[in-house]
């Protein structure tokens, strides 16, 4: 077999001291999502790409690097490979993800939030539909595992319906012998200790995504409620006081942060205050993201990708200098894009409508086209109908998208299919400031850069 440098191998320039005196490159197999250091000589053979040099690699290294799919068959079409993982991951039943939107009501008004609000009363009926057709998926021989995400408007608006629904499917599960957990996104406003406890203790959620979006003084002024009233303080003081009492050990928390040219200059300022107020904790982990268009017109504020991945990798280095949580590179490679790419998941809306992308339901515009059934037209745990990104990896395989030829497909799969239609570019910023996290986690490995003192 003739090895060759996969296509999807990050190799950083940079060369540091290991903690045996040997210098050392970082590098990032996508294919395995696997972040490791090479020893100079064979990062050199590895850059160099020249099959006889790779050879000469040495036949135990080989062995690991081949595991890594660092390096690879020459004869292997990598590409086809990945996209024949990813269709599988998408087709593959055992999974399935249900997202429902229990309100269309949100207690915020954020400006460049491109969901539009409303109260209605719930409906009990439609509340039955959706939980018998989570009943259906987990009563199926295929199913192993439900993961619900409960997301809005503001889903703990709906508390009760989320607590009704739990139960539901709380006892399907164990009636079936499957797994079930959630997720819970939400704008912070109602945390509270004791509904964290309730979140973390009876409603089965696993990881929370909180919208934090900077200092007190911003964060209130970008993301406030109806009411007039700001809500960062009670939202970290709660999540603060849970992460230090440890009364929620099993929920992962993340942060958002949405950044435009607004706040970013903030940032910093809020990783301290974070930091200051107990949340520098291996449960929490900060994730901010460049704000992009639903449709509305948020071009004013979007930033350049590059700018914004260089001033990225500036709060990555502060923030682990504080202690607290940002992941460095993607730990795990993705089953499947989105939701709009696999049809074992689904999003349904709070008048009973499935929809395969996220991003339509609720947004003016986009609604109608993207509702691909109602939940009443489900049966059983017959995957969703097709909707309108289904097609992604034909479309990556063929050509028409440059995600086939990035080194990042693995672990990014493309990011968002509707903002590529829309002629948005979607790179996470890890495809712009790889490099200068490859740095960071050298350092977190305790390796010195060669040259420093
Ligand atoms: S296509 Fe984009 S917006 Fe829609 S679910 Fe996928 S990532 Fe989300
Ligand atoms: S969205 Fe960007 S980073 Fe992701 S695979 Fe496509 S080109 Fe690469």
């Amino acid at each position: 077999m003739t090895w060759t440098r996969s296509r999807y191998l990050l190799l950083g320039e940079r060369r540091y001291r290991d903690r045996a005196g040997r210098t050392v490159r970082m590098a990032y197999s996508a294919r395995s999502a696997a972040l490791f250091a090479l020893d100079d000589a064979t990062a050199g053979r590895l850059a160099g790409g020249d099959s006889g040099a790779i050879a000469a690699i040495g036949p135990e290294l080989l062995a690991e690097l081949a595991a890594r799919h660092a390096v690879v068959d020459a004869a292997e079409d990598e590409l086809a490979a990945v996209l024949g993982a990813y269709r599988e991951g998408s087709d593959a039943p055992g999974s399935r993800k249900i997202t429902i939107m229990p309100t269309s009501y949100c207690n915020m008004a954020c400006d460049y939030c491109g969901q539009e609000h409303f109260k209605a009363p719930v409906d009990n009926a439609r509340v039955e539909r959706v939980i018998r057709r989570v009943e259906g998926v987990l009563a199926d021989p295929a199913t192993d595992e439900v993961v619900v995400t409960w997301f809005g408007g503001e889903p703990l608006l709906a508390l009760r319906v989320v607590r009704e629904m739990t139960a539901r499917f709380t006892a399907a599960a164990g009636r079936h012998g499957k797994r079930y957990h959630a997720r819970l996104v939400t704008n912070g406003s109602l945390l509270t200790r004791r509904t964290l406890r309730e979140l973390h203790d009876e409603l089965c959620v696993r990881t929370l995504e909180v919208t934090i979006d900077g200092p007190e003084a911003v964060h209130d002024r970008r993301r406030l409620k109806r009411n007039g009233r700001g809500a960062f303080h009670r939202t970290v003081a709660s999540l603060a006081e849970a992460v230090r009492e440890g009364t929620v050990p099993q929920l992962r928390i993340g942060i958002r942060v949405n950044v435009d040219e607004e706040n970013e200059d903030t940032v910093p300022d809020l990783l301290v205050d974070l930091a200051c107020l107990g949340l520098a904790s291996p449960q929490v982990e900060i994730h901010p993201m460049p704000v992009h268009s639903w449709g509305n017109d948020v071009s004013a504020v979007e930033l350049g990708a590059r700018r914004y991945a260089a001033r990225e990798a500036e709060w990555l280095r502060l923030a682990r200098s504080l202690g607290l949580g940002f992941p460095t590179m993607p730990g795990a490679v993705k089953p499947t894009t989105c939701a709009a790419t696999s049809r074992h998941r689904e999003i349904l809306d709070p008048s009973g409508r499935v929809f395969a992308c996220s991003e339509h339901p609720l947004v003016p515009g986009a609604e109608a086209g993207g509702v691909v059934a109602t939940v009443d037209e489900l049966t059983g745990a017959a995957p969703r109908p097709a909707g309108a990104f289904d097609d992604w990896y034909e479309q990556v395989g063929d050509g028409r998208q440059q995600c086939g030829r990035c080194p990042l497909l693995p672990v990014c799969g493309g990011s968002c299919p509707k903002l590529w239609r829309e002629g948005h570019v979607p790179c996470p910023s890890v495809k712009f400031n790889w490099a200068e996290r490859l740095d960071a986690a050298a350092l977190d490995l305790g390796y010195r850069p060669v040259g420093a003192v």
